[in-house]
């Protein structure tokens, strides 16, 4: 079968395009890498920048976005995009995974992004040992215990601020002296009385022999180096796109984002790029969701002309 839409990615970005597919009424699959995977708003504690939802919680947007689509009948499976490949001088567009192949028409590539990783040595083996890159999901492990987060994004000061609810103390670890989240949510942080800034620091060491005893910390101004004591770590220094299986078609930036603007074009006729894995200003839900829609647009447009 040659559908007319393959969606890759079920976040709010591939959902929303799954939406306006099945109102444009094509035919269309959604390929997702996990099960009811939902993207990064699934792990999100809560959501308060979505129009007309205040104070929502990540997992219930993101189930709505799902619910919705499929009421509309989109149909979901669940498997790993390995390459993207091109038939009939670039007319069908081919999914190659382990498994089967797939074949469409057009394709909407909206496959989010993931945690960055400090890449110190003990990072990775200490992982699910007291270091942690989702508060909402492992927070919960750490009651009554100090931890620290690292970071100074709205993700990090959202999980500084989930923790300090049930944490003795959290530590927001910043490599510079003033943060980038929103000015409402440091507001929020700043009145917590068991969080405690540390500006200008970087990690530059995570010990621990089974599991996390204590970082090494570096002041980035004076170069004074001490030990902190937390049993959690939370590192939350940003995303990077999950493009290592289009490297070989589309144009990425320096970054490993895919090109596109706000249509979803990218440098391959047909295919389209929609939410956080491609180049854009602000990633937000908000923004995927508007990307999915005019990414279907696109598709309908280039169907037109086939
Ligand atoms: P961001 O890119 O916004 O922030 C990353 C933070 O990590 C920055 O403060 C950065 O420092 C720091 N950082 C990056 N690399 C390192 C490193 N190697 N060592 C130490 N620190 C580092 O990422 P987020 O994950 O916070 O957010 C991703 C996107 O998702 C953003 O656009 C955000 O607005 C969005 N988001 C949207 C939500 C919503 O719609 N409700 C909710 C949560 C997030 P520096 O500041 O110095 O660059």
């Amino acid at each position: 079968m040659i559908y007319d839409l393959i969606i890759v990615g079920s976040g709010p970005a591939g959902l929303a395009a799954a939406i306006y597919a099945q109102r444009a009424k094509l035919s269309t699959l959604v390929l997702e890498k996990e099960y009811m995977s939902g993207g990064q708003v699934v792990n999100t504690y809560e959501v308060d920048n979505y129009p007309g939802l205040p104070e929502i919680g990540g997992f219930e947007l993101g189930m709505k976005f799902r619910e919705h689509a499929e009421k509309l009948g989109a149909s979901f499976l669940n498997i790993e995009v390995r390459h993207i490949g091109l038939e009939e001088e670039g007319r069908i567009k081919v999914i190659y995974t382990d498994r089967e192949e797939y074949r469409a028409r057009a394709l909407i590539l909206a496959m989010g992004a993931k945690h960055r990783m400090l890449g110190l040595p003990g990072e990775k083996r200490l992982t699910g040992m007291g270091v942690s890159y989702c508060a909402t999901c492992d927070g919960a492990f750490f009651k009554g215990r100090a931890t620290a987060v690292v970071g100074g994004g709205d993700v990090a000061v959202e999980d500084a601020l989930f923790l300090a609810r049930g944490c003795s103390k959290v530590y927001l670890i910043h490599r510079r002296d003033e943060l980038r989240a929103a000015a409402v949510l440091q507001e929020q942080l700043k009145k917590c009385e068991n969080v405690e800034f540390l500006w200008d620091t970087e990690v530059a060491g995570i010990e621990g022999d089974d599991h996390l005893e204590c970082l090494k910390l570096k002041n980035k101004k004076t170069g004074e180096e001490r030990m902190l004591d937390v049993d959690g770590l939370f590192i939350a220094v940003g995303t990077v796109p999950n493009t290592t299986s289009i490297t070989n078609l589309l144009q990425l930036d320096e970054n490993g984002y895919i090109v596109a603007g706000e249509d979803g074009t990218t440098n391959v006729p047909g295919i389209f790029a929609a939410g956080d894995v491609r180049t854009k200003q602000l990633r937000q839900i908000v923004t995927a969701v508007s990307d999915g829609a005019n990414a279907v647009t696109s598709v309908q447009a280039y169907l037109n002309t086939l």
